[in-house]
């Protein structure tokens, strides 16, 4: 069977019927009046899209319910005494608004029209029907451009000198009509088909046509929709909205789809067909005008609405028409609606008892609340972009281009808006980067330190920017149709990746309370902890207010490369002796002694995990060519000897710590083992900082990190020594903390001997970006520049595992850590606190290795928390059903 009745579908029919189909037969089921009507299967459709004909018997069977419908209505289908007409129109199983094609008034000839003209008394009603189907059909089945028809239309008024299409009498379409044929035979090489049969077997092959339509396939890939679908055909009785100042047609929404608000919204037009809606034609009426205009079927509607929400249990958008007085409702669905819309209307839902707290929580997608914790730009705005890169951290920034970080410094702590534009990013441009209103990079992937810095910053970045070419010394970037020259404004939207010139409207991000109601419910069915990766007292002061229970993960090194601290940690470095080291040390110690005490302040109560150095030194000191360059010029100009020397040092420190490959090399506890008093130092600040506020009254939890760990004897090692200088801090301040050391897994070999090292860990961190660097042997700093475009292309790999986990091979290797961690010591916490903490399917996966807490950027807590809730619902709901 490919015919169905209305009454004989269902919603659980919807992808044989499509969403309209299996809609509209809900309605009816319901008792609401609806046309009575057919749907022709989506098997129909995916037959005639791999053979370009009808399957055998479709023909016959459309005709043998037509019959039926005939008697249903009372009405002949290409009688020249009450003709039945009928749309035709497409409808999907995922609803893709808009993308396919509808024909309406079909079955009208010179002879049905005049029985449209008996059933109506209205022969301009009559005639502007028949003008309507030739165009439509004339457009959508025989491909004749719209704006043939249009300009005919412009040419009558203006003409007869009138302005609006109602104005023009029935003699005058009677000639459109005439006219529109002759465009027809034109412009489609045949004659307009006068058979109503013909009409109609035309009209549904040109709506399966449309599956593969452009329009069709551009909106199916942007949505990941599968094109094995196909399109289910709704054949539907007309009813008119143009007959009179008593009849209407409109769009109507159960609750307003920009708010999400629990009040009745939409649009109509009295005596129009629903595309003059859609077209824009005529300015609509707002539908609280349809009260006093048709009361009764305004009461009527409003009504529906109940009905159809109650049974969908969900906001629905419902298209109405109004015929002399009397309603009829032509399809109903699930309204799209904004982010923030989505997340008050799933609240409400369960607020008011029609779906449950979990429910309400897996209608909102990851993306809803990404785009409510950033500013966007206004989605009404249209732009095009001059370039795209990688959207590695979400949010839109608007500002002057600024290629020289101490200038963005400078301009921005003045308060101007400045766009940081740069190749890539070290840790030496994070004050431009505080500066700056957002970042862009045209290399470097989304692990790379622009992006990890911006993330952890709530700051926009689109990076990775291949498109755009810098030119540092003309002071210019370059696309291939634009150069823009710095103190050019452009506007870059991370949420995208997209660059553009000029200033883009924004609008404010907000978490709402419905958004924080929801999180709430969301923290109450959650087995995940959610953590913050967080540097600096501002990051903790945001990670509270989106809902973190703790910093996971708190770079250090971030600190060293403060302003006020860089001289000192570079006078460290090139301490001959152990004692200036130790000097430079004590200078170092009260600075990140105050750091440490900021930031357990804020998160009083709430563990603060604490990562001791990590990078190699050499990221600390000048770059090897600004340091030649610099000494041959002092050489050459003979100026100040004492400068010079001091540059020739550091030259020479910056040669022998110069390494081959730095990811790999002397960074880390590696570090701490060579020089054990730059630990000490770090360990003494932050438990010198937790004493002195535990007399204050404050409570910390303190957790110390070891980074790049990847053989138990190290953690052994350094163990050792953090508990002697811990207890030596404690005894001179006179205070007993409680306090736990742990290491990042970030090495594979750590993963596979986990079960040594756990016993002299109190808990585990997944550095998943390191761990994914290492497993792959993918350079991270690398690999998204230059090949994972290719490989993601090329599906050789599903995704950039920099950003989503691998979780066959990588999570393989963790989830051999868990498991023998815990086994070799049971009380051992797990989390993770790579950039993957923060990314839907990664965290749903560290739920299902039964982790004790992910930790991602303070501006994704909100969206861990709910993912993190919705794998415990499905979880349960699994579990469920198995028990059923
Ligand atoms: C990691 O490697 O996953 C990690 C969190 O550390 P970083 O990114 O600082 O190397
Ligand atoms: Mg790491």
């Amino acid at each position: 069977m490919y015919v169905y009745f209305f009454e004989d579908g269902n919603t659980k029919l919807r992808s044989l019927l499509g969403g309209k189909g299996a809609d509209l037969a809900e309605m009816v089921s319901l008792g609401l009046p609806v046309p009575p009507g057919l749907t022709i299967t989506t098997e129909a459709c995916n037959y005639y899209s791999s053979h370009g004909k009808f399957p055998a018997g479709l023909e016959e069977e459309i005709l043998s319910k037509m019959k039926v419908l005939e008697s249903k209505t009372g009405r002949i289908f290409g009688a020249a005494e009450n003709p039945l007409l009928v749309s035709v129109r497409s409808g999907a199983p995922i609803s893709m608004p808009g993308m396919m094609d509808t024909v309406l008034n079909l079955g009208l000839n010179d002879k049905t029209v005049q029985g449209v003209i008996q059933q109506t008394h209205d022969e301009r009603f009559a005639f502007d029907a028949y003008r309507r189907f030739i165009q439509m059909f004339g457009k959508v089945v025989l491909g004749v451009p719209g704006d043939v028809f249009e300009n005919t239309i412009s040419k009558y008024k203006a003409s007869l000198n009138v302005e609006s299409d109602t104005e023009l009498n029935s003699q005058t379409l009677l000639d459109i009509v005439r006219e529109f044929k002759e465009l027809v035979k034109q412009e489609a090489r045949r004659n307009f088909p006068d058979d109503p049969v013909e009409q109609l077997m035309m009209a549904v092959a040109a709506v399966f046509q449309s599956w593969n339509g452009r329009r069709a396939i551009i909106y199916r890939q942007a949505n990941k929709i599968p094109e094995t679908l196909g399109t289910a055909v709704n054949i539907q009785t007309m009813v008119f909205g143009n007959q009179g100042p008593d009849s209407a047609t409109g769009v109507c929404f159960t609750r307003n789809p920009s708010t999400g608000e629990p009040v009745f919204f939409g649009e109509y037009l009295t005596n129009a067909q629903g595309e003059d809606v859609v077209a824009g034609i005529r300015t609509p009426k707002p539908i609280a005008e349809l009260q006093k205009e048709m009361p009764e079927a305004y009461g009527q509607l409003r009504k529906v609405c109940v009905i159809l929400e109650e049974h969908f249990k969900d906001m629905q958008d419902i298209e109405f028409t109004i015929e002399k007085r009397r309603l009829f409702l032509l399809q109903t669905r699930s309204g799209k609606r904004t982010a923030s819309a989505t997340v008050r209307i799933a609240g409400d839902l369960a607020k008011e008892g029609r779906i449950t707290k979990e429910e309400a929580l897996l209608r909102v997608q990851p993306t809803h609340l990404e785009q409510l914790v950033h500013r966007q730009i206004d989605p009404t705005y249209e732009s095009k972009p001059i370039a795209t890169g990688l959207p590695a951290s979400p949010g839109a920034a608007t500002g002057r281009v600024i290629f020289d970080t101490d200038e963005a410094h400078t301009l921005g702590t003045e308060g101007q808006s400045v766009i940081l534009v740069r190749e890539e990013t070290t840790p030496e441009d994070i004050h431009g980067m505080i500066a700056a209103k957002g970042v862009l990079t045209s290399r470097g992937g989304m692990t790379s330190h622009a992006a990890v810095v911006a993330r952890g910053m709530g700051k926009p970045a689109v990076v990775g920017c291949e498109q755009i070419k810098i030119d540092p010394v003309a002071e210019t970037f370059s696309t291939r149709r634009n150069t823009i020259k710095k103190n050019d404004i452009i506007t870059i939207d991370g949420t995208t990746g997209n660059v553009l010139l000029g200033m883009a409207p924004t609008i404010e991000p907000k978490l709402s309370s419905h958004a924080q109601e929801l999180l709430g419910w969301a923290d109450e069915i959650r087995k995940l902890g959610v953590r913050a990766n967080a540097d600096t007292p501002d990051g903790a002061e945001i990670a509270r207010q989106f809902g973190a229970g703790g910093i996971g993960l708190c770079r250090t090194e971030r600190m060293f490369n403060a302003q006020d601290r860089l001289p000192i940690v570079q006078e460290m470095i090139l301490s001959v002796t152990k004692e200036e080291r130790a000097k430079a040390l004590a200078k170092l110690k009260p600075l990140q002694k105050d750091d440490f005490k900021e930031i357990f302040r804020k998160m009083h109560d709430l563990p603060v995990t604490i990562r001791l150095l990590d990078l190699p030194l050499h990221e600390f000191l000048p770059k090897y060519e600004e340091l030649v360059a610099e000494v041959s010029s002092l050489k050459a100009t003979g100026t100040s000897t004492e400068l010079l020397d001091s540059k020739e040092r550091m030259l020479k420190k910056v040669i022998t710590l110069s390494e081959h490959n730095p990811m790999l090399g002397h960074r880390g506890c590696r570090l701490a083992i060579s020089h054990p008093e730059i630990y000490e130092m770090q360990t003494g600040a932050i438990l010198e900082a937790a004493c002195e506020l535990l007399k204050e009254g404050v409570k910390v939890r303190v957790q110390i990190m070891l980074p790049l760990v990847g053989e138990a004897n190290e953690v052994q090692f350094l163990r050792q020594r953090i508990i002697e200088t811990a207890d030596k801090v404690m005894e001179s301040e006179g205070c007993k903390l409680d306090y736990r050391i742990g290491t990042m897994i970030e090495v594979p070999r750590a993963a596979l001997t986990a079960e040594e090292i756990a016993p002299y860990a109190d808990f585990f961190s997944f550095g998943t970006n390191d761990l994914t660097q290492a497993t792959f042997a993918f350079s991270r700093d690398d690999a998204e520049a230059k090949f994972m475009k290719d490989y993601v292309d090329n599906k050789i790999l599903e995704a950039d595992p920099f950003e989503v986990l691998d979780q066959k091979g990588v999570g393989k290797l963790m989830r051999l850590a868990v498991d023998a961690g815990r086994a070799s010591n049971p009380k051992l916490k797990v989390g993770i606190c790579g950039e993957h903490g923060g990314e839907p399917s990664s965290v749903e996966f560290c739920h299902r290795l039964r982790l004790d807490y992910v930790s991602c950027s303070p501006y994704r807590v909100p969206v861990a928390r709910l993912v993190a809730a919705q794998a415990a619902a499905r979880e349960k709901a699994v579990k469920q059903q198995e028990n059923e």
